[in-house]
């Protein structure tokens, strides 16, 4: 193949029509309200809620303080089991309460926290888990559910990659304590910035509410040390119109992960996730694993490879979060502790995947793969 004119990233975010969008703009101009819950902020938490099938959202300004907000609205204190298997605002935000997290492996059949494995991680210091749909596909809600049912945990899950995901026609936003989106640039859903937490009762709303807002609870009350992570207008009015354009773009992500299944199946060497029954998936990532012993060639060689191709694809989660020099000194995260963690950081690379790849492009990559 030819060098790709131009390059092409992992992902490039969808934008509606700039014409639409003004519309909007002309609006904010007019009534001169940018944020602290404007008409268009009050307008997106509505649609959002029932575009997503949830009972009650709190908008931030992005998914990092959002994780950060949910774990301070439940007073999560001391150990937290989590995934090492993320991008590192999950682990992150744990740090930022004073908590010290507990890296547990993931299961090698969805790359999420094996719930099999979370058990053997809790100690009296324990207060919560905190797994990620990764890739949005499904954590195990229901072993999870069980395990902190047994031993009162609370659970918030990192669902910054699980935008519009459902299991068996339930938002998988139901499941949990609570759960956190990221509208960043780089997720199926952008308002260029932006988060969420959801979560099932109006008091808990009403606290997340006081804390992203300084803790305000009227004109002259505090009633928590609150940061300030609202959402904008800005952010709130293109959330709304991207409500209108987000189903479509699933599905041309699926098209896309269609054909790379496709031209990727009985690859020596090359493994994938497929769907998950009863799920409805959002085709946030198309990882794919690559076995040196049986490609011939490692991950980093088909790395390098399409980058001189101008194609670039990125190795989503590649260090593993507990391998980064602030974290890698916690018991929790030496190798012998994580084995299937270790192995799938060393294979996994994500290959492009947004609404306007075009699909000859995307049978190029394949290509490309293939005759290393
Ligand atoms: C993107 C992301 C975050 C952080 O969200 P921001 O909106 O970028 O702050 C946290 N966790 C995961 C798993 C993510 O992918």
């Amino acid at each position: 193949m030819m060098k790709a004119s131009e390059p092409i990233y992992v992902t490039r975010p969808f934008l509606p029509p700039l014409e639409e969008f003004n519309e909007y703009l002309e609006q904010i101009w007019e009534s001169k309200k940018l944020t602290n819950k404007g008409p268009y902020h009050e307008l997106f938490e509505k649609k959002l809620a029932e575009y997503l099938n949830v009972k009650y959202i709190s908008l931030f300004s992005n998914g990092t303080l959002a994780l950060i907000s949910a774990l301070q609205a439940l007073r999560i204190t001391g150990e937290v089991i989590t995934t090492p298997f993320s991008f590192v605002a999950t682990t992150h935000a744990l740090n930022w309460n004073g908590i010290k997290p507990v890296f547990c492996d993931v299961d090698p059949a969805t790359y999420n926290l094996d719930p099999k494995k979370i058990e053997a991680a809790i100690t009296p210091r324990t207060t919560a888990i905190l797994p990620v749909h990764v890739y949005g596909n499904p954590c195990d809600v229901t072993a999870i559910q069980e395990i902190a049912g047994t031993y009162g945990l609370k659970v918030i899950y990192d669902a910054c990659h699980a935008f519009g995901v459902t299991l068996d026609g339930n938002s998988i936003l139901n499941f949990g304590d609570l759960s956190v989106l990221s509208f960043h640039a780089t997720k199926v859903f952008t308002t260029f910035e932006g988060g969420a937490i959801i979560c099932h009762d109006e008091t808990t709303k009403k606290r997340i509410d006081f804390l992203k807002n300084f803790g305000f609870a009227g004109e002259t009350t505090v009633v928590a040390p609150g940061i300030n992570a609202k959402m904008n207008e800005f952010q709130a009015a293109l959330g709304v119109l991207q409500l209108k354009y987000v189903g479509q773009c699933i599905q041309k992500r699926k098209d896309i992960v269609t054909l790379y299944r496709h031209n990727l199946r009985d690859v020596p060497g090359i493994t994938y996730l497929e769907d998950i029954p009863l799920v409805g998936h959002n085709y946030a990532h198309f990882p794919i694993l690559i076995d040196k012993d049986i490609f011939d060639k490692s991950r980093d060689d088909v790395y390098n490879a399409l980058k001189n191709r101008n194609i670039f694809t990125r190795r989503y989660f590649y260090p593993l979060i507990s391998q980064f020099p602030t974290y890698r000194g916690l018991e929790s995260a030496n190798s012998n502790n994580l084995p299937v963690a270790e192995d799938i950081t060393q294979k996994v690379l994500c290959l492009p995947i947004y609404p306007d790849l075009d699909l000859d492009i995307a049978l190029n990559i394949v290509k490309e793969i293939k005759i290393n």
